[in-house]
């Protein structure tokens, strides 16, 4: 079946990528190697209960009445052509990056971040003005073209240490592929995301987002083929001309636009191109435990939406010398978001950095019993945030780096991808182009303007980026 655009992946980025192009009258396909689409940020039932995969926090809220520039998530749904309603967002109620030596706590309201920093660090007044500053608004779609070390640029702005690690340690879990720094063009990006403009959570979850999407894309006539795994692009001299893939029909497209991953999508090519890639494959991977609570957890204490904790003054991001490292973490709770009903499942899940050769060198059973150790050894760390919680739970389900290779097919199962971003979107392949993760923009709203800017880019004519 020939098309003139064949998607890899229906994550956030692909299902949006596939809208833009559907809406232009081009004819596409996107191939899943899953049943279920979402990717990273999917969903699934297991024990009688509904889970999301990944959603802590849709970040980029907008508040109602916003008048202003256009702000990320409203110039993605003007772009899909779907209505604010029909994602039911509601706002946090606060947030907090919790050290042992300060607190800082934000909502969707930047100022109340100003103040938390200003009453916690008085002497770093100006300095955070000047981040603020340096910050405000968003780098070009490809960025600067230089890249800036984050840390190196805060450190020029803010003198506290204390203050530097307490910012980066919500920057990075959410969104830093690279080890102890991230590329300050990301930085700026998720630091409007996260804190000018703030969380907020989709009333039933991610599958409200992807319901919306997905409908979206079938309704201007894109197609879409579940475990339909790519598992070769042929290529003939700069071009892709086909791809093999393990369910149905082989596929030829005029324009392949992969989300899989830069290495990924590379060990996809007959040409073997992936060995050169090896070098840029990603490290940083996570477990997660999620319990269900037979009450609210507000109830036992845990009141916030989001919370960054680092034990001791530094915030190591990095691959951990073991299997999970309980210094840092993050603690979401669903249903403290102002929901107008509170919701019928509550849960408390958390985060933690987990060193992915491990995971996958356990054999069977050692690497069941250390998930079961992991799960309860995060319980009595996260306690400390609320209360402890073991006599509340109902049911617990938990994840690793090989559960999320396993349903993603990212390397190491590493969540944000290669730290060497492609920005451009660009290959040596005339007719290939990455998006979603390794392109450089990450998380849901991310993923979903990545998949939006390589399609406006790379596919559709001048004059369509609207
Ligand atoms: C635990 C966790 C928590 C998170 N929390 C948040 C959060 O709170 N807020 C937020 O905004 N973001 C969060 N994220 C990040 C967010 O989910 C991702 O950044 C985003 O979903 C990435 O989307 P993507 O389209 O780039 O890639 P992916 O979601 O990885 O999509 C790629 C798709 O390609 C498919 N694929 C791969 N190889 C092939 C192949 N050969 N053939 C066919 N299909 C293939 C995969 O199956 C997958 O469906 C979280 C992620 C995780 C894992």
């Amino acid at each position: 079946m020939h098309y003139d655009v064949a998607i890899i992946g229906a994550g956030l980025s692909g299902l949006a990528a596939g809208i833009r192009c559907a809406h232009y009258d081009k004819r596409v396909i996107i191939l899943e190697k899953h049943t279920v689409w979402g990717g990273l940020n999917s969903f699934y039932k297991k024990g009688g209960h509904h889970f999301d995969t990944g959603l802590h926090a849709l970040t980029n809220w907008v508040r109602p009445g916003y008048k202003g520039p256009r702000l990320p998530l409203q110039r993605i749904l003007r772009q899909l052509r779907i209505k604010p309603d029909e994602l039911a967002l509601d706002p946090q109620t606060q947030s907090r990056v919790v050290f042992d030596d300060a607190v800082l706590t934000f909502d969707n309201d930047f100022d109340r971040l100003t103040q938390s920093v200003i009453e916690a660090f008085p002497a770093e007044r100006d300095g955070w003005m000047a981040l603020a500053a340096a910050c405000d608004g968003y780098p070009e779609v490809m960025g600067t073209g230089q890249r800036r070390s984050s840390r190196a640029v805060v450190r020029e702005l803010i003198r506290d240490p204390l203050l530097i690690e307490m910012l980066l340690c919500p920057i990075f879990f959410y969104g830093s592929a690279e080890e102890d720094d991230l590329d300050f063009d990301q930085f700026q990006v998720l630091f409007n995301s996260l804190f000018r403009e703030g969380f907020c959570r989709p009333r039933r979850g991610i599958r409200q987002i992807l319901d919306a999407l997905l409908a979206r894309y079938r309704s201007l006539g894109g197609e879409m083929r579940r475990n339909a795994a790519v598992e070769s692009l042929v290529i003939d001299g700069d071009r892709v001309a086909g791809l093999e893939v393990s369910r149905g029909e082989p596929v030829t497209a005029d324009v392949v636009l992969s989300s899989a991953g830069r290495v990924e999508t590379a060990a996809l090519r007959s040409d073997r191109a992936d060995e050169r890639e090896r070098g840029h494959v990603g490290q940083l991977a996570f477990v997660e435990n999620l319990w269900v609570l037979d009450r609210p957890p507000s109830e036992l204490g845990f009141e916030d939406c989001v919370v960054f904790y680092n034990r001791g003054p530094k915030f190591d991001w990095r691959n951990p010398e073991q299997t999970v490292d309980l210094q840092s973490g993050v603690v979401c709770v669903p249903s403290n978001y102002q929901h107008p009903e509170p919701l019928d499942q509550h849960v408390i899940r958390a985060t933690h950095l987990a060193n992915h050769e491990q995971w996958f060198g356990f054999e069977e059973q050692t690497y069941r019993a250390e998930k079961d150790r992991c799960a309860e050894a995060s319980k009595v760390e996260i306690a400390r945030l609320g209360s402890a919680f073991d006599a509340h739970v109902v049911y617990h389900d938990g994840f690793t780096p090989r559960t999320v290779k396993h349903y993603t097919s990212h390397i190491n199962g590493a969540v944000y991808g290669s730290p060497a971003k492609v920005k451009s979107g660009r290959t040596d392949l005339s007719n290939l182009f990455l998006c979603g993760t390794d392109q450089g923009l990450v998380g849901v709203v991310g993923a979903m303007l990545s998949g939006i800017n390589m399609a406006n880019l790379h596919i559709l004519a001048e004059g369509t980026a609207r």
